[in-house]
């Protein structure tokens, strides 16, 4: 062991000696169960001596461990031992004594833990294992990422609301319960998301967060705030205390999901974490996993106290084998990279890589907002929508489209293109063909015009004119979800963007962010279907999801594709947007010609059609896969309405 000083240890860490020392590419970190043995491994290079600590329960006032077993070295900093025995149910820690004094904590690659994950416990995976779930499989396979339709949801908001049907309230099995209904009898939860017609399924951090205290009901939380990354969280489970039942109970989620027809994408933090300080791998190996400089002072770009340093080998082999690891023992079927802008892109390709090697079919994407961050080693280049070009095969969230639609986030006020914004109809070509201004390919582009983060879509509205009447809110809606759906890309909405969700404080005002505000603020609530304009909302937005499913032409992943196929009409007066696609050529494309217009005024339009007979599929407040009509010649668009119409 090379004698570092404190200060210097980053800089020590970040170097090539290092890496060439102690980079560990083994893949077996962790405690690795059969019948007879457990193999404990832990990456360690700085440590002096290394202990598993066995203890009988969970809870830390245990205080008593059951037997102390000293590790060996083994190579490239892992310290190994093995322990007889079937330890399935023992909970461990590691106890780490290096220059910097003692520590004892969790297993940063711990599969299951104990309450509130402060201990890890040894377990035989098999026997979490759902029934049948040799057999689940993604039911999302050879497609385009451009045939993704993602609904992105909070496990407790789906199912706590009183009204849901659901039994396991704000829990993994709620959403894997089958036929729940409201009390009028409309599908709830899981059913609910089947009959939209939704690929996948995105939900919020389901790994083992922090903020939340998990002997505890009902507290609330996002969950951006990354405790275990290779566990599942606790106060998702019936039983947050015995490590396997959580496990258990997200397999089974996944699995009900994958039964529906739906994949399911995880969302995932690797940007920071919780509590650098108390992070078991900054720890076991001090201040390792974060972007800390000579003076100890952490980057923080994620402005949550701290940045993960991906550039270093073991972060990045870490972050690699947890997504594996998702993809492998839960079957997960998508990841969405919370503020990616902070991971390097090394890092994103190898994990896109290596996950595609084995599952071809899971998505990627995230926030690739440029980020201002001290990264540890010079020459790295960050996964930021600019960068695009450099991770092909990861895609990024349109805020271009969201800021052109309804106006920026930073401008509560601010008026897009669907509610009064003027001079935008350029900007929205280049969105409808897949490509706006930082990126190349549509199949890296996730279009949205709401999302968990800031004001909901008829929040924002409402805000930016609160003199508007609800039909005039609900027009500007529907044309949001028209672009949104229609454009090249992968569509995306916020669960309850379908059914007029908002969240407004006690108090009147709305609520732009709310990570901790409680089922009140958050729930989906069940019984909103009672309003006529809600149903009438959600049945036009399964209709738009029909419809794309129905024109793979609008699902095309290759930009040189749409560009030939697709014209804009310069005809129009004012800010409306018309444009026709040539269907030609398309493999299962019934129709010969799609025509669209989007009409943002307040006063109809006479639009002449290309010759021929046309049937309109989406028009006003209605849409989907039957023909609402024919026209020939011209039609007459509504204010603030989109049509779309084919040819056969
Ligand atoms: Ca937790």
């Amino acid at each position: 062991m090379v004698t570092i000083e404190k200060n210097k240890l980053g800089e020590w860490y970040s170097s090539e000696e290092f890496e060439k020392l102690y980079t560990y590419l083994e893949g077996n970190l962790g405690a690795e169960w059969t019948r007879e043995k457990t193999i404990f491994r832990v990456w360690a290079p700085t440590a002096e001596k290394v202990f598993v600590n066995l203890y009988s329960g969970g809870f830390t006032d245990e205080k008593e461990a059951i037997e102390q077993i000293v590790m060996k070295p083994y190579r490239n900093g892992v310290w190994t031992v093995e322990k007889e025995g079937n330890l399935h149910g023992t909970f461990y820690t590691y106890l780490v004594l290096s220059a910097d004094g003692e520590w004892e904590g969790c297993d940063p690659y711990a599969k299951a833990v104990g309450v509130n994950g402060e201990r890890a416990m040894v377990v035989d995976l098999d026997s979490t294992n759902p029934e049948g779930w040799e057999m689940d499989k993604s039911p999302f396979q050879n497609k385009n990422v451009t045939d993704a339709i993602i609904y992105e949801a909070h496990i407790r908001d789906l199912t706590v609301h009183k009204d849901s049907g659901i039994k396991n309230k704000g829990k993994f099995l709620g959403l894997a319960e089958e036929g729940t209904i409201n009390s009028k009898g409309d599908n709830t939860g899981l059913d609910y998301i089947a009959d939209l017609g939704v690929t996948h399924v995105h939900l919020l951090p389901f790994f083992d967060y922090a903020s939340v205290d998990e002997t505890k009901d009902g507290q609330y939380n996002w969950g951006y705030d990354p405790k275990n990354f290779f566990v599942p969280e606790g106060s998702y489970a019936t039983d947050p205390y015995h490590g396997d039942i959580r496990i258990r109970e997200a397999k089974k989620m996944v699995a009900a999901f994958h039964q529906k027809g739906i994949g399911v994408i995880m969302d995932v933090v690797f940007n920071h974490v919780y509590d650098a300080e108390t992070f078991c791998f900054n720890n076991i190996v001090p201040g390792y996993f974060s972007r800390i400089d000579n003076d100890g002072i952490y980057s923080n770009g994620s402005i949550c106290g701290n940045d993960t340093a991906s550039e270093r080998s073991m972060v990045r082999e870490y972050i690699v084998q947890n997504v594996l690891y998702w993809v492998d023992e839960y079957h997960i079927d998508g990841f969405r990279f919370d503020l990616v802008g902070l991971l390097d892109i090394r890092t994103i390709n190898e994990i896109v890589e290596r996950v595609h090697t084995i599952r071809p079919e899971v998505l990627f994407y995230g926030e690739g907002w440029t980020m201002p961050t001290n990264v540890t080693k010079a020459g790295i280049k960050m996964a930021t929508q600019k960068n695009s070009y450099l991770t092909p095969r990861f895609a990024y969230f349109n805020d271009t489209m969201r800021n052109l639609l309804r106006g920026r986030n930073s401008d509560t006020n601010e008026r897009g293109y669907v509610n009064g914004g003027t001079g935008r109809a350029d900007c929205l070509k280049s969105n409808l063909i897949g490509i706006p201004y930082w990126a190349c390919s549509p199949g890296q582009v996730v279009n949205y015009v709401s999302c968990h983060d800031d004001l909901t879509l008829f929040d924002k509205l409402q805000v930016a004119e609160p003199k508007a009447d609800r039909t005039t809110l609900l027009q500007y809606n529907r044309l949001a979800a028209g672009i949104v759906f229609a454009a090249a890309g992968i569509p995306f909405l916020q669960a309850g963007e379908e059914l007029l969700r908002r969240k407004v404080n006690a108090d009147g005002t709305v609520n732009s962010n709310s990570y901790d505000a409680g089922d009140s603020i958050n729930a989906i609530s069940w019984d909103c279907l009672q309003d006529p304009d809600c149903r009438k909302m959600r049945d036009y937005y399964k209709g738009l999801i029909a419809f794309r499913k129905n024109h793979p032409v609008l699902r095309l992943e290759d930009i040189r594709d749409i560009r030939d196929r697709i014209t804009f009409y310069d005809i129009q007066q004012g800010e409306e947007t018309i444009c026709l696609i040539d269907c030609k050529g398309v493999a299962g494309e019934s129709a010969r010609k799609l025509c669209m217009i989007f009409n943002p005024e307040r006063e109809k339009k006479e639009v002449f059609l290309p010759k021929g007979n046309w049937e309109i599929h989406v028009s006003d407040d209605k849409a989907g896969t039957e023909n609402l009509g024919e026209a020939d010649g011209r039609v007459t668009v509504l204010p603030v309405s989109c049509m779309i119409l084919v040819q056969r």
